[in-house]
């Protein structure tokens, strides 16, 4: 049994979490949604590949005894061609494609450029000239050449790329078992902790950057997060928020701050209290109090022996992240089925002499970047600069941490490190910042659309409509309906409180395809209205109301009613109409027909009532959090709306439905 009390290494506390850590049961996902999960599975293919003899160039299809001069073509074999059925004598040619299929009786292809067409008026026969002498079996890909029936084509365990993707759509495989990626929730500790929305700080106040980082490097590595918000140094207040957590059916559970030595941290203990300790030190810099617990899941329909893996990492942010990297990423991908969930691992060169610890083995920040030369190709490591565990700005543009052990000495430049890889490696810009790292950061600018900048330059209210249409989506027609939405909404902007189309999308009448878009519109793009138009009635392939259903969080009635009330005026089929309407996090959802002329007067109905609804919707969120602050559960920001809801939360109602 391991003494908690005893500062591990930081190999030891990785090897105790991967110990205590268990990988996800698996569960069935369809296709789109297993890129980057690992294969729970071995996929078998049904069928061979080619399915029949196909030929692997553009040209003639010959009998390769035949040898070069002057043929009849007497059939065309074009790939999709379905089925040739003339049998290919001697002396005669036929002209294939690339992927056609190889008519019986021949048994080479001649590729074009080795042919050539012979000119002639009298006859309607085309003829062809083989200038070159073929073997047997030239440019013919036999069945099964790729893929023989019955093969494995991907075995459990492996990791899911766009390859393989390609691979399952191959063997016709839609919905695929796979482990999970864990749902994780972050919550922040600190009395001097303030939203990042705050304007002007009082003395003592700090923003919270350590939650908006970690819930963005859990996304980054496909969790499911969940927003805690911030706590006070309070141990009741902390209990309580933790309590809630662990029986949400969270699976990893990531605080920061409190684990110090103060008197007034009290996260550690908690986390004793609530489950087993393994350990709170980490022999490391930064990081040192690093703390790991294993809680058992309070949450209601969960396994029994299910268990929550809880973190307290640090609260000064470079800490915070460091941990991150070396410890959850492992975590993380051991959870989700990776057999080797260990950060990559290289070796570079020093760009400037470094001054090792000389207690602590140390994660030295730096970007690292491929330099070739004619006799010293390799990785180079910049340093970040000043590596103070405060400082957030040495982890920006870092792409790696250098493993220096406690020496003390000063390491001289050109010396070659140990480099664990926590970036993608990529060069420099000429800024001196890594561009892949630029990237994240203007997401994370256009997720929290908060800034002064961003108000004054777009939209109060950013709309997106969804066509939702077999026929639309398959070309077999044009979209009538969004165009129209679009021109309704941007020309009624004004009453809106300043609404704009800032997407459209067209997508079949699937339930899973409406769910993905309005999931990604919601969590991801954090639009404030999405208005969908069509399948809203009565045929098979209607689901849209479904669809959305599926994905609201609260249902708003009233909109529907108000719709309805108007839209029966105008045509009594309004009565036809399913629609569904609510609300998911801060987006509101609204079903329309998908007749055009529909959709301009639900929007009519609507656009008194909208423009209330819109502002509680997305308003109240912005006015509330500073005054809420106190209280952990609305601590949430707007930048990371949850994809994942905390059991019995109500935060997010426009009425803030807590007391205190
Ligand atoms: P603690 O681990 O609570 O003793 O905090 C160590 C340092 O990290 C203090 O300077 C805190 O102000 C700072 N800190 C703690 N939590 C956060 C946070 N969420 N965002 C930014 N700084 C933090
Ligand atoms: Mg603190």
């Amino acid at each position: 049994m391991a003494d908690s009390n005893k500062m591990v290494s930081v190999e030891e506390a990785l090897e105790i979490i991967l110990r205590v850590a268990q990988r996800l049961p698996p569960v069935t996902v369809p296709l789109h949604q297993a890129l980057g999960k690992v294969l729970a599975q071995d996929v078998v293919a049904p069928d061979p590949l080619p399915p029949y003899p196909a030929s692997i160039k553009d040209g003639y299809a010959v009998v390769a005894s035949d040898g070069p001069g002057e043929y009849p073509v007497v059939t065309e074999a074009r790939a999709g061609d379905d089925a040739i059925d003339i049998m290919l004598t001697p002396g005669t040619v036929a002209y294939v494609t690339t992927g056609g299929p190889i008519p019986d009786g021949a048994d080479a292809v001649v590729q074009v450029e080795d042919t050539a067409i012979v000119e002639s008026e009298s006859s309607d026969q085309k003829r062809v000239r083989i200038l070159k002498q073929v073997s047997k079996g030239l440019d013919i890909r036999p069945v099964g050449y790729d893929i023989a029936k019955g093969d494995v084509v991907l075995y459990s365990g492996e990791r899911i790329g766009p390859a393989e993707i390609g691979l399952l759509a191959t063997a016709g495989v839609f919905s695929v078992k796979v482990h999970p990626t864990p749902k994780i929730a972050v919550l922040s500790t600190g009395d001097e902790l303030v939203e990042p929305t705050t304007k002007s700080l009082n003395r003592g106040q700090i923003r919270d950057s350590n939650r908006s980082m970690i819930l963005a490097a859990a996304v980054q590595y496909h969790c499911e997060v969940l927003d805690l918000g911030i706590a006070h140094d309070d141990e009741k207040e902390i209990e309580d928020v933790l309590d809630k957590a662990f029986s949400s059916g969270i699976d990893i559970l990531l605080t920061s701050g409190g684990v110090s030595m103060g008197d007034r941290d009290f996260v550690k203990p908690l986390l004793g209290k609530k489950g087993r300790l393994y350990f709170h030190k980490v022999w490391m810099k930064p990081g040192k109090p690093l703390t790991f617990a294993e809680v058992p899941s309070g949450s209601t329909g969960a396994r029994a022996d299910k268990k929550v893996l809880a973190f307290g990492l640090p609260g000064n942010p470079v800490s915070c992240l460091v941990c991150f990297n070396l410890f959850l990423v492992p975590t993380i991908r051991h959870l989700s089925g990776w057999k080797q969930p260990h950060l990559p691992r290289v070796h570079a060169r020093l760009k400037q002499s470094i001054k090792a610890d000389p207690i602590r083995p140390e994660f030295h920040r730096s970007a690292l970047k491929w330099e070739a030369s004619a006799d010293n190709s390799g990785f180079v490591a910049e340093s970040t600069g000043n590596q103070i565990s405060s400082r957030l700005l040495s982890m920006k543009s870092a792409n790696a941490l250098l493993e220096l052990p406690p020496t003390g000495s000063l390491i001289p430049a050109g010396t070659t490190v140990v480099a664990i890889v926590i970036s993608d490696i990529i060069g420099f810009d000429g800024s001196g910042n890594l561009s892949s790292l630029r990237a994240i950061s203007k997401t994370q600018r256009s997720y929290s659309g908060n800034t002064d900048a961003d108000i004054h330059n777009n939209p109060e209210y950013r709309v997106a409509i969804l066509t939702v249409s077999d026929t639309v989506s398959s070309g077999g027609g044009p979209d009538r309906s969004g165009p129209r939405a679009v021109s309704v909404v941007n020309s009624s902007s004004e009453k809106l409180g300043g609404a704009k189309v800032v997407a459209t999308e067209v997508v079949p009448d699937d339930i899973p395809k409406i769910k993905e878009v309005l999931e990604r519109w919601s969590d991801v793009d954090k639009i404030d209205l999405i208005l969908t138009l069509g399948g809203t009635g009565f045929t098979p392939r209607d689901v849209t109301p479904e669809a959305t259903k599926q994905v609201i969080h609260k249902e708003t009635p009233g909109l529907l009613y108000v719709m309805m009330q108007e839209s029966l005026k105008v045509t009594p089929f309004a009565m036809l109409s399913r629609s569904a309407a609510g609300i998911r996090g801060s987006t509101l959802i609204i079903n329309m027909p998908g007749n055009p002329n529909a959709t301009a007067e639900c929007m009519e109905a609507l656009l008194p009532a909208l423009k209330h609804a819109l502002k509680q919707v997305k308003g109240d969120k912005r006015e509330k959090h500073p005054r809420h602050v106190p209280h952990a559960q609305a601590g949430r920001t707007d930048t990371w709306e949850h994809s994942y809801k905390l059991a019995g939360g109500g935060a997010e109602e426009p009425g803030c439905s807590c007391s205190h």
